[in-house]
């Protein structure tokens, strides 16, 4: 498209391509001590030595078996038996020994009201708190991290105490996004980790494993309790060619989103391999990791590259690059030459083209050329209302030296940006390198405003006051596009973009525009921009900027600190164990009622909304209240609507209230892949806190289902999807032959329910269970947290 006749065309010098491959890394930044950030190499080796004993002689390797194998506690109970010679993946529960735990402050305070449950006076392995999630985007940084730091003090006070107390490293509010910390930080070339953040696979752009999990999974790995996964399956991605013109990483990911869809990646660890690969920067490859998180994926990861050892050099992490190097000459840190991948798909990144994904899904891909063509068949809007990049997905230097090329050539051909340009930097250290390499200055010249380096409108923290209720469409370049996740109206449609694309269209402010081959009017004719360039690494170096927001580095425990809640708070409440739902521990679930039934797609934001409802994170009474208050009910069509046994219609969590009230237990039926999403534990807490005690579902979404077990919730799987409509509020629905699994008399993973209508008619249907014998004690003992305070008062007492 040609939006002037003009056919002169102003095309402006671009800054040639610089890239640091092959140069010096140049390094501003202090060397770091690296003792705790190395992983232990040695140990992991050892153990993978003993993994190869326990397999088939001659078993080769993908690199994630590689890295989470090295990480179990002991292969031959997690690999041997009939897993020597059976199948491993996607059959067998593997028990975990993690290196590292990251929290952020929305999910921290939950999962430290958690491990204080279980009384122990400090950490297992090192862990970090991220203040990044409360802060609301308003005016730009300053005023809004002020404003936000007032408005959430109570809960930093408590997160800064109980990092005290226990020995964790907290990151003060501004210092960053919890992704962009641990990349520049944590992250390390075969790392395990687990993050209370569905991005945590974020940090596989270092070549490691980087799992999301609910605070309770944290919290096994702080009690050095076994953490336990059922062995994924791998999908293997095999990159060929070079990315050309204006594609990016997060071209690709888009494009896979779209291939894989949202569910595509369910169980699995997408694994990249072939030529492409050691071409991408490491935050590029970061990038695509974090929105693996899109495909559902249990996390993604590459081999390790000379852009990762550059990157480690340039962050001041010299040490672990070294230590990476020697344990890559043995063989850890790529696949065994040979190795097999249950799927396998190949992109070739010379024929990849710019993606923008959506609105409302983050898998409808629709290629840049064809994009003006689906906006106007659907009739979604044309005009672009606001252009936001940055977040924890997009936010290197890479990209922001990229946008600046673009806004460098929209300034010299006198255009601004024609819609509010939002830009979020992901932490401290990329804020001040962009500052001082002129970059912010380029990007505000144009109309930019740089907002706190923070999530901000990522998660909902975006006070926009206008297109209240209108529909109305956004370009970001984040991850994820649920309905009313960036401004809490339903009608905003965001469609995901590179911030390249996001940048370039900000200045027509028109979504039919394309700027790989359309013109832009100006008073010197048309103007056409020529396609982004950038450094992937700082050419001189980062800046570390104010160092008053980071940590000492491995801080000592005090367990003399008090934990800073206040009995009169209404955003922190001390948490109290929930009890069994088995009589003794034993049995069958009591009979219970059904509840309602959840029609369609019902993420973790459905069950617990983000937004406003983040400041009742460490508040389960309080933020129970927002329980599935975006579900759509199956039998009236009605969102937030639920009918109580006497007929009454109301809210679905004051229905619930009710149900809690009367003592009654109830149980949910939901649709396919139940709680994808974030991974929001309080999306299991707050339906357990109000009773519940089980859910059906035609699929659950890995990490959801997971976190429903450890707060002693069973999920069932519907064997016949179809028996979905049989069961209808207001049946009583029973378990039979629970009680054999429960006792480990029965090894089947069959569960009936026995359904009677209100009519007196009964129904049976069978479902699946996907509980490993840990989890039956979980649900024995009405959490995961009691059983793990159980076994440690046992142990103590011993
Ligand atoms: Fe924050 Fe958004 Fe990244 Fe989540 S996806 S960590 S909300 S920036």
């Amino acid at each position: 498209m040609v939006l002037s006749s003009s056919s002169r065309v102003t095309t402006l010098p671009h800054r040639a391509i610089r890239l640091s491959r092959g140069l010096a890394t140049p390094s501003t930044l202090p060397i770091k001590d690296c003792t705790s950030i190395t992983p232990p190499y040695p140990r992991l080796l050892k153990t993978l030595d003993q993994v190869r004993d326990v397999l088939p002689k001659g078993s080769k390797l993908t690199l994630a078996e590689k890295i989470l194998y090295s990480h179990l506690r002991n292969p031959e109970e997690s690999l041997g038996g009939n897993g020597g010679n059976g199948k491993i993946r996607g059959e067998r529960y593997l028990k975990l020994r993690p290196d590292r735990v990251a929290m952020q402050d929305a999910s921290a305070q939950m999962a430290l009201l958690q491990f204080m449950t279980c009384r122990l006076p400090s950490c297992a392995v090192p862990a970090s708190i991220h203040c990044d999630h409360l802060i609301q985007a308003q005016t730009g940084a300053e005023s809004d991290l002020t404003r936000s730091i007032e408005a959430n003090k109570e809960v930093f006070d408590f997160l800064e105490s109980a990092a005290q107390k226990y020995g964790i490293e907290f990151w003060k509010p501004g210092s960053g996004i919890i992704h962009q910390i641990v990349l520049e930080n944590y992250a390390a070339p075969g790392l395990l980790m687990l993050g209370t953040d569905s991005h945590t696979p974020n940090a596989g752009g270092l070549g490691m494993l980087a799992i999301g999990v609910g605070g309770a999974d944290a919290v096994d790995a702080l009690t050095d309790t076994p953490w336990e996964l059922k062995a994924p399956l791998i999908t293997g991605v095999k990159l060929t060619g070079q990315l050309q013109g204006w594609a990016t990483p997060k071209d690709l990911i888009l494009h896979l989103a779209g291939k894989l869809t949202v569910r595509g990646g369910t169980g699995r660890i997408i694994e990249y391999f072939g030529p492409g690969v050691p071409a991408q920067s490491c935050t590029g490859l970061a990038t695509i990791a974090n929105m693996g998180a899109e495909v559902g994926a249990t996390t993604s990861t590459f081999p390790y590259s000379d852009n990762m050892r550059q990157y480690l050099h340039a962050t001041g992490r010299g040490p672990v690059a070294q230590a990476a190097d020697e344990a890559a000459k043995q063989g850890f840190l790529s696949a065994d030459e040979g190795a097999e991948y249950d799927e396998v798909i190949e992109i070739n990144l010379s024929e990849l083209e710019p993606h923008l994904n959506g609105p409302f899904t983050p898998d409808l891909a629709t290629p840049l050329s064809s994009f003006s063509n689906f906006l106007n068949t659907n009739k979604y809007p044309t005009t672009l209302s606001s252009a936001l990049i940055g977040s924890c997905t997009n936010s290197s230097y890479e990209d922001m030296s990229r946008v600046a090329s673009i806004a460098e050539q929209a300034k010299a051909a006198g255009l601004k940006s024609k819609v509010p340009f939002l830009v979020t930097p992901g932490s401290e250290l990329i804020r001040a390198t962009v500052e001082k390499d002129g970059l912010q200055d380029t990007l505000e010249s144009v109309g930019a405003t740089v907002l706190a380096n923070a999530c901000g409108p990522c998660i909902g923290q975006w006070k926009r006051d206008e297109h209240k209720g209108e529909d109305n469409a956004i370009l970001t370049s984040f991850n994820r596009n649920f309905k009313a996740r960036n401004d809490g109206n339903l009608k905003t449609m965001n469609f995901l973009a590179s911030p390249e694309i996001v940048t370039a269209m900000a200045f027509s402010g028109d979504l039919n525009f394309n700027p790989t081959t359309d013109s832009i009017s100006t008073p010197n004719g048309p103007f056409k921009f020529q396609p982004p360039s950038g450094d992937r690494l700082p050419p001189t170096g980062y800046s570390a900027g104010d160092l008053s927001y980071a940590p000492s580095p491995s801080p000592t425990p005090k367990p003399e600190t008090e934990i800073a809640i206040s009995p009169e708070s209404t955003r922190l409440e001390i948490l109290e164990p929930f009890g069994t739902n088995f009589a003794d521990g034993k049995g069958e679930l009591p009979q219970m009622t059904c509840l309602m039934r959840v029609k369609g797609k019902c993420t973790t934001d459905h069950i617990s909304a983000a937004g406003a409802w983040l400041k009742y994170k460490g508040h389960l009474s309080n933020i129970s209240e927002n329980t599935l208050m975006t579900a759509v009910n199956d039998e009236n069509n009605q969102i937030n609507k639920a009918i109580d046994i006497d007929g009454s219609e109301d809210t679905i969590p004051k229905t619930m209230q009710k149900y809690k009230k009367r003592n009654e237990p109830w149980m949910l039926v939901v649709d396919d892949n139940y709680g994808e999403g974030s991974a929001r534990e309080h999306a299991a807490l707050q339906p357990r806190f109000y009773g519940g005690a089980m859910i059906v579902a035609r699929s659950f979404a890995r990490i959801h289902e997971t976190n429903l077990k450890k707060q002693g919730i069973l999920p069932l799987w519907f064997i016949d999807k179809s028996d979905y409509s049989k069961i209808s509020s207001h049946d009583k629905v029973s378990t039979q032959g629970l009680a054999d699994i429960m006792a480990g008399t029965s090894t089947s993973d069959i569960v009936v329910l026995r359904v009677e209508k209100p009519s007196g008619e009964v129904v049976e249907v069978k479902t699946r269970h996907t509980l490993s014998a840990d989890q039956i004690e979980w649900l024995r003992f009405g959490s995961a947290l009691n059983y793990i305070g159980a076994k440690a008062r046992e142990t103590s007492s011993a």
